[in-house]
């Protein structure tokens, strides 16, 4: 199927778009199945903190944007709040000591984690809340888009008020081709930059930077955050909710809307599922490490090490080397920790928790990821949280929770669930067509 096909390179990744598919095609399964699992489904989260920028006055209240929580008696007791509580590390412990803001931000991380061990949190099964359409949308959703593209995006990007456009979610500057990448500007094997990209990229231009020429590193985080905003539009699209009928069912017409006019809104997605597949295969022994260290099933552990031995055995997707290696690498690194963080941060002023939760999860996912990837050798055995065992300053020596474990995994199936989804949609397209 032709329609939503991109093809050739990807661009700043080291892969094509046929190789990333014929991945998931291997990868997906697996992934679906292990996210079954009791050790990756039970999540904790802090669904009541206050949005620290403004006062979110826009909480959602339709029932699709409720979150069912899981009381603490169904959680398997290893990973309830008192057994980690006893695996506290002490007080002498340098990842322990609390920061100003009450959450100990170790230098290696890229997200504001949560601390497990947080009486606020609760805990959610994450098959039971799929991610999904909730109705979520006007003044407050665009207001946390807004303010992710507009204030943690190195510098501004036009941001383009939906209220303002004419289509359901039209930028208004992105090219009404008909769907087919056939008519987008050239890029490397027609996966380049299309118009509409270039504009925002462009934009994101410090004052040094100019046009096409902007750094690596914050384009690679643009496109991280917009293929995350992508891959939670396919799934709204994939499992909404018509409202005349009461039937969940895909809709086309809102994946022709929100991805298939704005192509680089898709390669975003395949970017940032790159970008994980490569965390994976880089510290795949490592997070093993982490499962056994934490109590999962042996035959979850199994799950995951088959995961492992597939995307390590692909060809390579992404080089991580490729960044913070400038002059400026310390100081763009300090930048894009920073940022991120802000992102994580936002997450508390999403006005609808089934949303929230999501979004919460999947920006630690990400932060996991960069984490991997860019605090980490890839060769140092990784300490537990619990074992007090961290060199403050041996800069290879991070930690791995089981929060962020579980986050890093599900955030990899949605991404991956995501690409199905558009395979999906293509065979929608094609069927429609036909029937014209
Ligand atoms: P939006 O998706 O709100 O986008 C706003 C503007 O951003 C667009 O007009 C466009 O200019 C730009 N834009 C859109 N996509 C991209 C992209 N990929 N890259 C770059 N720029 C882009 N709703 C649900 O129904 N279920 C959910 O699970 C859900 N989770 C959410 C999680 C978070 C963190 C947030 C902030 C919102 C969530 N929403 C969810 C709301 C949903 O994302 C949309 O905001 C809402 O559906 C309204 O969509 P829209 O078409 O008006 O444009």
């Amino acid at each position: 199927q032709k329609y939503c096909k991109l093809s050739g390179e990807i661009q700043d990744a080291c892969c094509d778009y046929a190789t990333v598919e014929q991945t998931n095609n291997d990868l997906f399964a697996a992934l679906h199945d292990i996210v079954a699992t009791p050790y990756f489904r039970y999540h904790k989260v802090d669904l009541f903190r206050e949005c620290p920028f403004w006062q979110e006055d826009g909480s959602c209240m339709n029932r699709a944007c409720s979150v069912e929580t899981t009381e603490e008696e169904h959680i398997p007791e290893a990973w309830r709040a008192q057994a980690l509580g006893k695996l506290k590390p002490t007080e002498a412990s340098p990842t322990t000591e609390p920061s100003e803001d009450e959450c100990a931000i170790s230098d290696s991380d890229f997200c504001v984690l949560e601390d497990e061990l947080d009486s606020e949190g609760v805990y959610v099964d994450l098959l039971e809340n799929p991610e999904r359409f909730t109705g979520y949308a006007g003044q407050s959703a665009s207001r946390v888009w807004k303010a992710i593209y507009e204030e943690n995006c190195f510098a501004p990007v036009p941001y383009i008020d939906p209220s303002r456009s004419t289509s359901e979610g039209g930028t208004g500057f992105a090219p009404l081709n008909g769907f087919g990448m056939s008519s987008l500007p050239s890029g490397p094997g027609g996966g380049g930059w299309g118009d509409s990209e270039k504009k925002l990229i462009g934009s994101l231009a410090g004052p040094k930077d100019g046009g096409d020429e902007i750094c690596l590193e914050k384009r690679v985080f643009y496109r991280v955050i917009s293929g995350l905003h992508a891959s939670i539009s396919i799934h709204i699209c994939d499992d909404y909710l018509d409202q005349q009928t009461g039937e969940w069912a895909p809709n086309l017409q809102c994946f022709i809307t929100r991805i298939g006019q704005h192509p680089e809104r898709l390669q975003n997605v395949y970017f940032t599922y790159v970008l994980l597949l490569r965390a994976l295969s880089k510290s795949g022994p490592q997070l093993l490490r982490t499962l056994q260290d934490t109590s999962s099933e042996p035959a979850t552990i199994e799950k995951l090490s088959t995961l492992v031995d597939v995307a390590t055995g692909c060809p390579s997707t992404f080089d991580e080397t490729s960044m913070f290696s400038g002059p400026s690498a310390e100081i763009l690194k300090t930048e894009f920790k920073e940022h991120f963080r802000n992102v994580s941060r936002i997450m508390d002023c999403v006005g609808c928790d089934k949303c929230r939760l999501w979004g919460k999860m999947q920006v630690t996912g990400l932060g996991t990821a960069l984490k991997l990837l860019f605090s980490y050798d890839g060769e140092s055995a990784l300490p537990l949280p619990s074992s007090g065992a961290v060199d403050k300053d041996d800069p290879s020596a991070i930690v791995l929770s089981r929060s962020e474990v579980v986050a890093f995994v599900n955030t990899l199936h949605r991404l991956s669930e995501s690409l199905a989804a558009v395979d999906k949609f293509r065979l929608l397209w094609a069927h429609r067509n036909d029937k014209r």
